[in-house]
């Protein structure tokens, strides 16, 4: 009988392999950088979310060294029986300070506090409101919280207007990546809170690029806009600038003490280790000191921006670390993919269903770590990519 189960299975591996949808994983055999080795080979990666630059540094490594002396690998239990370290409480303090708002709650990952967050807040006969391109951890965090799921033409103010005007129910959720993940452009977050205020709407950001990289000293999406309104939930994660691992959600005091007692990825789970929260707090202050990494990683992006011009593949109009470039199809994307690998470039094909079916695209995500070499490489690869395949 498992054959049976096991057959099945296949059949759908064997389908997505044709389809040109199979996903694989790569061995890193070093720390993550620029320059890494992946697979027995060593490339210029153009695929981390450490924008910064952050995750291998010194300060941080031995942040996390003198913390686990101290309070070991391991919290224990989850956050309310004992988990809950010094540790934690201090950085949860200095992310709501950093961010501009009363109260901040840890979570393990980002994806578990958008699940916590949206299932806490609305449930069945609510509604949530949701840009098409958000991420999936929002998509999946609809579904679990059982509300009706709305979701709108990506940056589309008046189909979003419209769904709000028509909606019945007094529990609104209006979800949005600040910068889209798999596009790098922003939402338009201003306009967003003045419909949020208007028909009375919570405003879910996920923040997850902008933190560490937008607004004065990196606070983020929030500082960029000069925004504040208890309308608003802001939900940053820690594993992409801040180069560690984790998240937080931030708001009212009110907001944040009802998702300690009622969001379920929250209680039910064993609190991050202690160690982890100090290597935040430690890199939290390079953040907020070291201008010079965002100011490098805006100018590289801007030598990008106005170097590569191809005729076969466009770049879009992302102004931050994440640098699409459309390609199409699933196969173009991945046989793209692979050339540049051949010239030890590794750049992520990324195809549905994480972005609409016909909009294949590489991935190219910039990182302080980079030099303008690296950046040269690159265009010189994709234009020796044009001759040779387009
Ligand atoms: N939101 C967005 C927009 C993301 O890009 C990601 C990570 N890919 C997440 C949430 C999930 O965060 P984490 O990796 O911490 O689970």
């Amino acid at each position: 009988m498992a054959e049976n189960l096991l057959a099945g299975l296949q059949a759908e591996l064997d389908e997505r392999a044709a389809n040109g949808l199979l996903r694989k994983r790569r061995l890193l055999e070093t720390a993550q950088t620029a320059h890494i080795m992946v697979d027995g080979q060593q490339v210029l990666s153009f695929c981390s979310n450490d924008y910064l630059d952050l995750a291998n540094h010194p300060q941080l490594i031995t942040a996390m060294q003198d913390a686990v002396a101290k309070s070991g690998v391991g919290s224990g239990a989850s956050h309310l029986i004992t988990g809950h370290h010094q540790y934690h409480q201090q950085l949860e303090e200095v992310l709501a300070t950093f961010v501009g708002l009363p109260a901040a709650l840890l979570f393990s990952t980002g994806y578990m506090a958008n699940l916590g967050v949206v299932s806490a807040l609305v449930g069945r006969g609510d509604e949530i409101f949701a840009d098409r391109l958000n991420h999936a951890s929002l998509n999946d965090a609809a579904v679990l919280s059982r509300a009706t799921l709305n979701r709108y033409p990506h940056n589309d103010l008046v189909a979003l207007e419209g769904m709000l005007k028509a909606s019945k129910v007094p529990r609104k959720l209006v979800m949005v990546d600040a910068v889209f993940s798999m596009d790098g452009d922003l939402a338009p977050v201003p306009e967003l809170l003045t419909l949020c205020e208007q028909y009375n709407a919570w405003l879910l950001l996920d923040d997850a690029h902008g933190f560490g990289i937008l607004g004065k000293q990196g606070r983020g999406v929030l500082s960029h806009f000069k925004m504040a309104s208890p309308h608003i939930i802001y939900m940053a994660t820690l594993g992409k600038a801040v180069g560690a691992f984790g998240a937080f959600v931030a708001g009212d005091a009110v907001l944040i003490e009802y998702l300690l007692q009622q969001a379920r990825t929250y209680i039910y789970t064993t609190a991050s280790p202690p160690a982890l929260s100090a290597t935040v707090l430690a890199a939290l202050k390079i953040i907020k000191q070291d201008e010079a990494r965002r100011v490098h990683l805006k100018q590289l992006i801007d030598y990008l921006k106005s170097n590569l011009h191809l005729k076969s593949w466009q770049l879009t109009e992302s102004q931050t670390a994440i640098q699409p470039l459309i390609v199409g199809s699933n196969e173009a994307a991945l046989s793209l993919s692979e050339y540049l690998l051949t010239l030890g470039i590794l750049v992520p094909a990324i195809r549905p269903p994480t972005v609409p079916k016909g909009t294949a695209r590489l991935r190219i995500s910039l990182s302080a770590a980079h030099n303008f070499d690296d950046i040269k490489c690159l265009i010189d690869a994709l234009r020796s990519a044009e001759r040779e395949m387009a």
